[in-house]
């Protein structure tokens, strides 16, 4: 079956293409080239857009605003962006991340979405054509989605507020068995004001760990106060089975790897 690629200069005359049946949108084409090259026959056609906004990435005023095109490489080697290099760094090999768009890793399945899982910490916003939506919002909804993808937007986190972690059997660029991103506020004696926590591969989805989140206020990142939230870590969970890991085994080391993210 033929596969036929359009280009566009715009971001409007892409959205009229995806309309079509059969068509899907180009990022770096990591997973949808690899899905065409596997014989998915429901790809008709590639919709790309040349539109250098879409490659930008803009850093002010304590905010950033990454395009939806920018690859993982161009964030990782960022001098601005330090506090999500370790995330970036954590998609793939050099040669994938040369490719990976933060736009492609909105919409990739567990056990990918290693650097959305981050995104959902900061509590991004997600820009589209058609408007501007939370993207917690967005990630429930992204199945429906039909819009292209133009941007995303977070306040930058401020020094040590912002962790992640991604686990994987073989480093340094093995598929996670889990990630593990964290966005905490703390007073000046330690004591969290406030916690975002976002998992990856502990459902189809990078999603929001807020049983974990509610148990941690108030407590000092120490073993001892941390135990709540640990213990209800695994609340609201559907870990995927996968080649790499069981739910049960994601599900059992889940408390292991947030302890460390949080006292480490
Ligand atoms: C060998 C290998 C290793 C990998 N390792 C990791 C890893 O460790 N961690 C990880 O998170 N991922 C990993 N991935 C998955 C993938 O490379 C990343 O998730 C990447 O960020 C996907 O981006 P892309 O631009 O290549 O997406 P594409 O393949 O271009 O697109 C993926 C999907 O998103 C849609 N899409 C893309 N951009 C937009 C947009 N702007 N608007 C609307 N829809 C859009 C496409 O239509 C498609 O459905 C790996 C993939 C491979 C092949």
């Amino acid at each position: 079956m033929s596969l036929a690629l359009q280009t566009f200069s715009t971001v409007k005359d892409a959205s009229a293409a995806l309309q079509a049946a059969g068509a899907r949108y180009l990022g770096g084409g990591t997973l949808v080239v690899r899905a065409a090259n596997e014989g998915d026959v429901s790809l008709s056609s590639l919709v790309r857009v040349t539109d250098p906004s879409l490659s930008r990435i803009a850093v002010s005023g304590g905010k950033a605003r990454l395009g939806a095109s920018v690859t993982m490489a161009a964030v990782a080697r960022h001098p601005e962006l330090n506090a999500l290099s370790p995330a970036a760094r954590a998609v793939g090999g050099p040669a994938i991340r040369n490719m990976a768009t933060v736009g492609g890793n909105l919409f990739a399945p567990a056990p990918y979405g290693d650097f959305t899982v981050a995104l959902l910490a900061l509590d991004a916003i997600v820009v589209t054509e058609d408007g501007e939506m939370p993207i917690e919002t967005f990630l429930t909804g992204r199945n429906a989605s039909r819009a292209v993808v133009t941007a995303v937007a977070f306040p930058l986190p401020a020094a040590e507020s912002f962790r992640f972690r991604k686990v994987s059997r073989v480093k340094p660029k093995g598929v996670s068995v889990l990630s593990i991103a964290a966005l905490l506020q703390r007073t000046s004696d330690g004591v969290v004001t406030s916690a975002r926590i976002a998992f990856g591969c502990m459902a189809d989805r990078p999603m929001r760990a807020k049983a974990a989140e509610k148990a941690l206020l108030g407590c000092k990142l120490t073993s001892k106060e941390i135990a709540p939230a640990l213990a209800a870590a695994g609340a609201g969970t559907s870990p995927i089975t996968d080649p790499i890991a069981s739910a049960w085994y994601r599900a059992e080391v889940l408390p292991v790897h947030l302890g460390r993210l949080l006292v480490g």
